[in-house]
């Protein structure tokens, strides 16, 4: 098969045949002010994968340089994602670490006329900046002196000067169309200690300064960011070239990961997390990495769907589906499919001897050979699915109903002969007999039964907690409410004291398993206890979704 490439694929191809670069190096810059979700997960893949493809390096780099909303917590769950999605091991990087080369910096681009300290204040910027129609007015202090910029940057680094008071601009050009080309700032005051660097700063640079002076200083060669960043990309290469690191990286930009109809941005998760409308930043309803990771998802499953879901310049939607069939394409062959019955109901065979058992066969994985066979527990007494018994049948319902005969998975022929109901009407036991001739794998086939189910024995049954998972918004009505509120699905997490066969009483954290019918499962890192795992559904095992088919 020809290999297809991606866009940036084809700009480092170039890049290294004219000789611009002779290595690759790439990087993830997170600012650490919130989880990961599933839209980095896409730039953490793509930037590892293109480091590993070129025989380059990839660094996990934080771009701490924002010291008022950065928090070490953040870090430590950033660290653990990059890590679980791509092995990462390597050193970890912090922007913090260059804010000396980056004032040296400054200083050269002073010296060189190209900056200047401005005393206007952040309204007044605001004000003399001009709009997209209209050029914007100079800043009065524009033409001040090299050496009185020196010295005015000195007195905002020495903490003299408050918050607000000064700042360094790029002189660049206020009738530039880009407006980002106005005359930037490159540096603020700012009297907050820094989680790394402590006091010793006052002075922080701006996010358009720090970033290109990072990627410079660091080496990187390709410099992946998303679309929104286009714009800014003349003053990248401004401040590259005019901070004269030594090092030119190249900024190329790709299209967002969306997903359609679930919230993605850091900022609308970190508001579900702030108003405990979701279980912390790694609750397995959201699209956090961790959330993903304790929902079940595998790194596998993340890969395939960035993969699939490509890697271009013009912004989409990805479907959740995709993602779910990306799970289950990953799990299908690796996971043990076992019994499970979520919604009890008792089913007595009253012909099979009380006080006997059996231990039947079951194969571990239909489609795996390799993953063995087990023995389930089979007594006279199990658990069925309350929707697997109808008192009255429709046409076309195939399972359990009076006078009805269907095959018990892995074992005999049961036919409903009765069933008994509690006060409220609920039924709270079907009586079945069996036909010992029908056991399974006997040979037996003399007759042909239409409905196959699952039970589990209630001799060996252990009860489980087991959450079922729907999109935390309710999809019909879209993302938010007329008020801008967001339009939440009641029915987001529910639980059911499940039955299911006792060998997943040992069940550890993250071991992921096939319940027969009802999906893919995970167990909860979290709200399990040792011999009491909590199993998370990760998808179910069905859908209608077909993959899209390839443009070009
Ligand atoms: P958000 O947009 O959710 O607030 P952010 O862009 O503020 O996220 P950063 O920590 O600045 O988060 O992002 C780190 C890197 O991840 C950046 O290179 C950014 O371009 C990339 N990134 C962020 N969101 C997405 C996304 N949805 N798809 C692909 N890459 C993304
Ligand atoms: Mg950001």
């Amino acid at each position: 098969m020809e290999e297809s490439k991606n866009f940036i694929e084809h700009e480092i191809d170039k890049d290294l045949k004219e000789g611009v670069y002779d290595h690759v190096q790439t990087r993830f810059p997170p600012e650490p002010n919130g989880f990961l979700h599933v839209g980095h997960a896409k730039s953490i893949l793509l930037n590892y994968g293109l480091a590993k493809k070129y025989g380059g390096t990839f660094y996990l780099r934080f771009d701490d340089t924002n010291p008022s909303k950065e928090k070490e917590e953040f870090m430590d769950a950033i660290i653990a994602d990059v890590k679980w999605l791509t092995g990462y091991d390597d050193k970890v990087l912090y922007a913090s670490d260059y804010f000396d080369e980056m004032y040296e910096a400054a200083v050269r681009i002073i010296k060189n006329g190209k900056a200047y300290v401005s005393e206007l204040s952040a309204e007044e910027i605001r004000e003399y900046r001009g709009t997209l129609t209209e050029p914007g007015k100079n800043d009065p202090n524009r033409d001040r002196s090299v050496e009185e910029n020196l010295r005015l940057f000195e007195e905002m680094r020495s903490g003299n000067v408050p918050d607000g008071a000064m700042t360094l601009r790029a002189k660049i050009d206020m009738a530039s169309p880009n407006i980002n080309m106005r005359d930037p700032i490159l540096y603020r005051v700012a009297h907050i200690p820094h989680a790394r660097t402590k006091d010793k700063w006052c002075i922080y640079p701006m996010y358009d300064f720090a970033h290109p002076s990072e990627d410079a200083v660091e080496g990187t060669t390709h410099s992946i960011c998303t679309l929104e960043f286009e714009d800014h990309r003349p003053l990248y290469d401004w401040v590259v070239k005019e901070g004269a690191y030594g090092h030119t990286p190249r900024q190329i930009e790709f299209a967002k990961l969306y997903l359609e109809n679930i919230v993605t941005g850091k900022r609308y998760i970190k508001k579900l997390v702030e108003d405990s409308i979701v279980d912390g930043w790694d609750d397995p309803r959201i699209v956090s990495i961790a959330g993903l990771k304790r929902r079940g998802f595998t790194p596998e499953s993340l890969k395939l769907f960035v993969e699939l879901s490509g890697i271009s310049k013009a912004n989409s939607v990805s479907d959740y589906a995709m993602l779910e069939y990306c799970i289950r394409e990953d799990l299908k062959l690796k996971t043990k499919r076992m019994l499970a019955v979520l919604d009890p109901v008792k089913l007595v065979i009253d012909n099979y001897p009380e006080g006997e058992t059996e231990e039947l066969d079951a194969p571990n994985n239909m489609e795996n050979e390799e993953l063995g066979s087990r023995k389930v527990t089979f007594s006279r007494e199990l658990y069925i699915e309350r929707d697997d018994f109808m008192e009255e049948a429709p046409k076309k319902y195939f399972r359990l109903f009076p006078g009805n005969e269907v095959r018990l998975m892995y074992a005999y022929f049961v036919t409903c002969t009765s069933f008994e109901k509690d006060e409220n009407g609920n039924v709270t036991v079907v009586h079945c007999t069996y036909d010992p001739e029908t056991k399974s794998g006997s040979g037996f086939n003399a007759r042909k039964v239409k409905g196959t189910i699952h039970w589990v024995s209630a001799q060996d049954a252990y009860l489980a907690k087991v959450r079922l998972y729907e999109n935390i918004i309710d999809e019909e009505k879209g993302v938010y409410n007329d008020d801008g509120s967001l339009n939440l699905n009641p029915n987001s997490c529910v639980v059911k004291d499940a039955m299911v066969e006792g060998c997943l009483k040992e069940a550890a954290p993250f071991e992921k398993f096939q319940f027969v019918r009802n999906g893919f499962f995970s167990v909860d890192p979290k709200d399990s206890q040792e011999g009491a795992p909590v199993f998370n559904r990760v998808v179910s095992l069905k859908s209608s979704y077909t993959l899209p088919k390839k443009e070009g």
